[in-house]
């Protein structure tokens, strides 16, 4: 079911809530990041006074708002921004920031935290001379060192943001150091995607390829402890490190569930553009649903033709690996600012981890000489809701080294006829297997037998006392 089918109102209207804004205040920026996906510098024609972002805010706040980021270009130069942060905190809002960090300075870092945000962020894309060439600005690296030193004094706990491209993936390392050094607690990282709109000449993203690398740098970094480190959601999707690339909530780590623009998350630029995820506004007008200045952010929200391209979603609209993964009801494949990005149809995600993993996995037992040893598992009362990369991963790991077979039916509901019916390939009545002690009588052959007949020792070991009885009564040895 989709979202539209999920939150339709009787008149057709959708009444989904807004979970969670990122509020472009202003375009303007003091920075010359050559990857920038906004393309920042001057403030846009019609950029909104903070009355106008108020009574915004109001409707956001009426609409479910929960969590609200406010971003830029700088937020930090909008006349807006103490006054946001203000107004929806007061009413229970959770609001962060993300800045490029040039303007923290003491006094600055005062300010901040007396507002009580509940994050701040400041990007930096790696060790000074990669972080200060990426930005355009000589000195940058020190600013933001500086600045996260300010905010830590206030006690405000400060993050950082790490855009990963070609250029600064070989001093990840050097940056991780750096990192384990200074004030900051928490390192997200994420990809730099130059098809969303970069400056032409940077070309320089992360190949598929390398991807394992990227995941393996947050599992790295989460091992030695000292930072708190998450993959952004253009990092992905259900390969052996899912689990490891998401935020940890309070109840752990949940694996990816899809893209949420505009089923859960709102962009808003700042002259009042309105789109599922601030990011698509790389893709230029394309992905944006309307201006308030037009039409309310209530009615651009609630109309049953908004954000189609999610809320509307149907497995048949990918294709490729997507269209026959068996991931892409959750996934559908991917950030869909990166998919769309790399396949202007949105059919088919080449960056993605599960799809690397699949091309990489050893060749079929077939072509393997000497006979494999096997381990058959059985594990009685799974449920197939509660079966998932989030909730079991090791048996995810498993699953996506064998084969999985969705449609397979016991021939019994207890345990002992299903076991036995698994082992001898018998329907349950035929095999006899009717009581604990029962034997298998009436199998010809059972797996033990066939595999001691190739020539394998077979043994079993069971962890509940009564199930070796599945094992004698079929003979291991
Ligand atoms: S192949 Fe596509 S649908 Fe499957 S996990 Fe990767 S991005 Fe998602
Ligand atoms: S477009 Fe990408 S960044 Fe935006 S909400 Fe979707 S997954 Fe997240």
């Amino acid at each position: 079911m989709n979202e539209l089918q999920q939150h339709k109102t009787a008149n057709g209207s959708f009444n989904g809530p807004i979970a969670r804004c990122v509020w472009e205040l202003t375009l303007r920026c003091n920075a010359l990041c050559c990857f920038c996906g906004s393309r920042a510098g001057t403030a846009r024609a019609g950029e909104f006074d903070t009355k106008r972002c108020l009574d915004l805010a109001r409707e956001m706040i009426d609409l479910g708002l929960e969590k609200l980021t406010l971003s830029g270009g700088e937020p930090l130069l909008s006349k807006s921004f103490f006054e946001i942060a203000k107004f929806t905190i007061a009413r229970g809002v959770r609001a962060d920031t993300v800045t490029n960090g040039l303007m923290i300075d003491e006094n600055m870092a005062g300010r901040i935290a007396d507002l009580g945000l509940s994050a701040i962020s400041i990007s930096l894309d790696g060790p000074e001379e990669i972080h200060d060439r990426l930005r355009g600005v000589p000195g940058s690296y020190r600013k933001v060192m500086r600045g996260a030193e300010f905010l830590d004094k206030r006690g405000v706990r400060v993050g950082t943001i790490t855009h990963v491209n070609k250029i600064n993936f070989p001093h990840m390392d050097r940056l991780f150091e750096d990192l384990k050094q200074s004030a900051f607690k928490i390192w997200k990282v994420q990809l730099t995607i130059p098809e969303t709109g970069c400056a032409d000449s940077f070309r320089e993203r992360v190949t598929a390829e390398q991807l394992p690398a990227v995941a393996d740098l947050i599992r790295r970094v989460q091992a030695d402890g000292r930072l708190h480190c998450a993959g952004g959601h253009n990092i992905g999707y259900f390969g052996c490190e899912e689990l490891t690339l998401r935020t940890r909530s309070k109840d752990g780590p949940t694996a990816w569930g899809g893209c949420a623009a505009g089923r859960r998350v709102l962009g808003m630029t700042s002259n009042g553009g309105v789109l599922g995820c601030l990011s698509l506004l790389t893709h230029d007008e394309r992905f944006i649903e309307g201006y308030v200045t037009d039409r309310s952010l209530t009615e651009i929200w609630r109309d049953p033709n908004s954000f189609a391209y999610n809320r509307q979603f149907r497995p048949e609209q990918r294709s490729g690996f997507c269209g026959a993964c068996r991931f892409l009801e959750r996934c559908r494949g991917g950030c869909i600012n990166q998919l769309a990005a790399l396949d202007p149809e949105m059919k088919d995600n080449p960056l993605c981890l599960y799809r690397v993993e699949s091309s990489q996995r050893p060749p079929h037992r077939t072509s393997v000489r000497r006979p494999p040893s096997a381990v058959y598992v059985v594990v009685d009362g799974l449920r197939p809701d509660y079966i998932g990369p989030g909730l079991t991963p090791n048996l995810h790991r498993l699953m996506q080294d064998g084969m999985v077979m969705n449609n397979a039916r016991s021939s019994a509901v207890w345990t002992m006829p299903a076991v036995g019916s698994m082992l001898t390939g018998m329907a349950a009545h035929r095999l006899g297997a009717i009581k604990w002690a029962s034997s298998w009588r009436n199998a010809k052959t059972d797996l033990f037998t066939f595999l001691a007949n190739q020539g394998y020792a077979t043994a079993s070991f069971p962890f509940f006392p009564k199930r070796d009885v599945f094992a004698r009564a079929a003979g291991a040895r």
